[in-house]
């Protein structure tokens, strides 16, 4: 059951063949046996997870189930949980229980989802290894002594060690596809404004965008279909009608034509990772896609301008959290300033205040010109470059990542090293694409390494429909780590 797919296990809970509750115990006695290794979720819901499945089962039989009800689910802790601690991996919100649930959520909980609980990640969602976390690195679920990438690790490690069949997980510059690519499973982040905010502890609001792990891209597509849609309560979010994601996964890949950036095949990727991806793109051409080489000039300054931007953004999103409306509150302070500063002292780790440094001196009178303004100009010239290339092919590909995953605590005492890693996601969130990664095979110690599909504007039915397409004819997705 472990290894079934979103559909079938909605066919055998609506046949059924298994009742939601069974279902579920499943998902939280593999949970229970895994986490103390992996350490995936932060927090586990027994008893709300078994009240939702009872009320799933209740509701499959009263004949008006969908898709999803019934099927265990795990949140990333950046999306507030009525009731259930959200903590965004920080001291800062450890003991921090939300009022209300985001959009997301809610939208999850309406469609009958089972929510088992809520995983690691990167600390305000700062990272791409997962280790800067408050509650311990999560560990990647092929080789433990490995990083499971970031921010968003603990949902990627979640569905790839199958403790839960579906994970949603946000991406500001690489965090969904990020550790997809680094466990073996399929994430996708849609255009920015398709995932409403509300409720989503902001990091760097312009960039932030909600996104799904799945198994395959067929088991994305069903669950992004429920997480998307307008919601007046976002600004940023998208007023378009509600799209079936699932529309055209069987469509054939014969005539799509396939966009490789001469930049994405320069130097910088490994060979490991090289000889797969190179194997996936001759596997298109195969099932009959064509391919034509196109460049994004300014992507190689995307790292700098997102550096710059998200920084800026965070610096600000985070003054919420002073120790009175929100968090941690230290003990001990003589005066107003000084109670702000050992909360947020103590509150924050040290990633998160070298962002609200950088941020803070970016906005700086003087240096907003130089710094910020300069980094919204690149912004726009990044995202130039995407439209030109997609004059010429329908979606570009490339690696994911440059590497597969590392050595926990190889990286993490050299910010740059680590910043690096996104090279080839950031600059899809700094002009609002949508982007997927999907397993395409191995590399060094046989660790998997992801395919990063890009598309234009809304166009994640396709993406969805190229990776669908992929899978049908390949078998890396089905692969799953030996644990347990
Ligand atoms: N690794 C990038 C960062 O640290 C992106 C993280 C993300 O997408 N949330 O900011």
């Amino acid at each position: 059951m472990i290894q079934s797919s979103l559909t079938e296990l909605a066919a055998a809970l609506q046949g059924k063949l298994v009742s939601s509750v069974e279902l579920t115990r499943a998902c939280l006695s593999r949970i229970d046996t895994l986490n103390p290794t992996l350490n995936a979720f932060i927090t586990v819901d027994h008893e709300g997870a078994l009240a939702a499945a009872r009320a799933a089962d209740e509701r499959i039989a009263a004949g008006n189930a969908g898709p999803l009800t019934g099927i265990p689910l795990a949140h990333k802790d950046v999306f507030c949980t009525e009731g259930l601690r959200t903590s965004c991996a920080s001291k800062m919100l450890d003991n921090f229980v939300s009022p209300y649930d985001a959009h997301v959520v809610s939208q999850l909980k309406a469609a009958g989802a089972v929510l088992v609980g809520k995983t690691n990640m990167d600390e305000f969602a700062m990272g791409s290894s997962n280790e800067n976390t408050y509650y311990g690195p999560t560990r990647n679920a092929w080789q433990q002594d490995r990083v499971a990438g970031g921010s968003s690790g603990g949902s990627a490690v979640a569905v790839a060690a199958r403790m839960v069949p579906m994970a949603t997980g946000t991406d500001t510059g690489g965090s969904v596809r990020q550790p997809a690519a680094m466990n073996g499973v399929t994430g996708i982040k849609p255009t920015y404004g398709v995932v409403s905010r509300y409720g989503m502890i902001a990091y760097a609001s312009s960039l932030d965008q909600g996104g799904a792990f799945g198994r395959s891209a067929q088991d994305c597509a069903l669950l992004l279909s429920a997480m998307a849609g307008f919601d007046p309560r976002d600004s940023t979010s998208i007023d378009r009608p509600a799209e079936d994601y699932t529309r055209d996964l069987d469509k054939p890949l014969a005539g799509l034509r396939i966009g490789l950036p001469t930049e994405f095949f320069a130097d910088g990727m490994d060979a490991d990772v090289r000889l797969a991806i190179d194997a996936a793109i001759a596997k298109y051409r195969e099932l009959g896609a064509t391919t034509v080489e196109v460049s994004l000039p300014n992507a190689k300054l995307a790292i700098p301008a997102y550096y710059v931007i998200a920084p800026a953004e965070a610096s600000s999103n985070l003054s919420r959290f002073d120790g009175v409306r929100y968090g941690h509150r230290a003990e001990g302070y003589d005066s107003l300033e000084s109670m702000y500063e050992k909360s947020r002292a103590e509150g924050f780790g040290a990633e998160v205040k070298r962002r609200i440094l950088v941020g803070t001196y970016v906005l700086s009178h003087g240096y907003y010109d130089a710094y910020y303004l300069k980094a919204q100009k690149l912004r726009r010239l990044i995202a130039q470059d995407f439209q030109k290339a997609f004059e010429q092919c329908d979606v570009i590909a490339g690696p994911t990542s440059p590497t597969v995953a590392w050595a926990i605590g190889e990286k993490s005492d050299d910010p740059v090293q680590m910043y690096l890693q996104d090279i080839y996601t950031i600059a899809v969130n700094l002009a609002g694409l949508p982007g997927l990664s999907l397993p395409c095979g191995t590399g060094a110690n046989d660790l998997p390494v992801g395919l990063q599909l890009i598309g234009n504007y809304f166009d994640e039915a396709r993406l969805l429909q190229t990776a669908h397409g992929f899978q049908q004819a390949t078998d890396w997705h089905l692969r799953s780590p030996e644990l347990g």
